[in-house]
């Protein structure tokens, strides 16, 4: 790809913009060497203004997220582009979470640029995992486990019965719930089906992916051998 294009891409600018920047020179490779819209140079080899330029496409980012961020484009309150550096709003191909989480959820949000990846992650024929620990504003009673597991728990305003799911009481009033359908709001509505409110939430893994311990509001950029552990 041409550079002009590759940069404009990776949301630094319009083309307009762009152009400007290689008329000022501000565009070189690793040595120096001033560097035109028409090149094509090895990505790792390319600097705007002396810096290394983003990542290109094929991004796979981990993401603690924190309470009080929509996982939305557009939202009157904060949102989880907000986290990011603000020209990655602006790549091409566009960079999206892989699901999403409530705004009240934290935990492990996945984002990628890669449309087929995202598809694999969320199809229901991959079923993927996901691990969820719920705070709870009443006891368990008991036999929430043997509900969940079940396989015939239906939610209020559905018919399909929800797939098995795995829980383990942590606490009298905290649990570990596995699930591997993404229906909305679907850990709170579970547990409101068995008579119970969710208070907090938050999810700890998606497949064999685990959040470890990556602060609140940080994310890192993940290799294909992390990426695997999701399946
Ligand atoms: N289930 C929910 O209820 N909320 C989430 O954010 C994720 C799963």
């Amino acid at each position: 790809m041409k550079l002009l294009k590759l940069i404009a891409n990776l949301g630094y600018g319009s083309r307009k913009e762009v152009t400007q920047m290689f008329r000022e020179g501000r565009v070189t490779d690793a040595d120096g060497e001033v560097l035109y819209a028409d090149d094509k140079v090895e990505h790792a080899r390319i600097r705007l203004d002396g810096e290394p330029l983003d990542p290109p496409p094929g991004l796979v980012l981990m993401m603690h997220k924190p309470v009080g961020y929509t996982c939305s484009t557009k939202d009157a309150g904060r949102i989880v582009y907000d986290l990011l550096p603000s020209r990655w709003r602006a790549r091409s191909p566009a960079l999206s979470t892989v699901g999403r989480l409530d705004r009240d959820t934290s935990g492990l949000l996945l984002w990628t640029d890669d449309g087929a990846l995202l598809h694999r992650i969320i199809s229901p024929r991959a079923a993927v995992v996901k691990v969820y620990e719920a705070t709870l504003a009443h006891d368990l009673r008991g036999d929430e486990a043997a509900s969940f597991a079940s396989g015939t728990l239906v939610l209020e305003a559905e018919t399909t019965p929800l797939a098995p799911a795995k829980l383990e009481a942590l606490g009298p009033r905290r649990a570990r719930l596995s699930i591997s359908e993404g229906r909305y709001h679907q850990v709170r509505r579970m547990f409101a089906a068995v008579g119970n409110h969710v208070d907090a939430l938050h999810r700890s893994a998606i497949g064999g992916l685990v959040l470890d311990h990556l602060p609140a509001g940080e994310w890192r950029a993940l290799g294909a051998d992390d990426v695997a552990t999701v399946f």
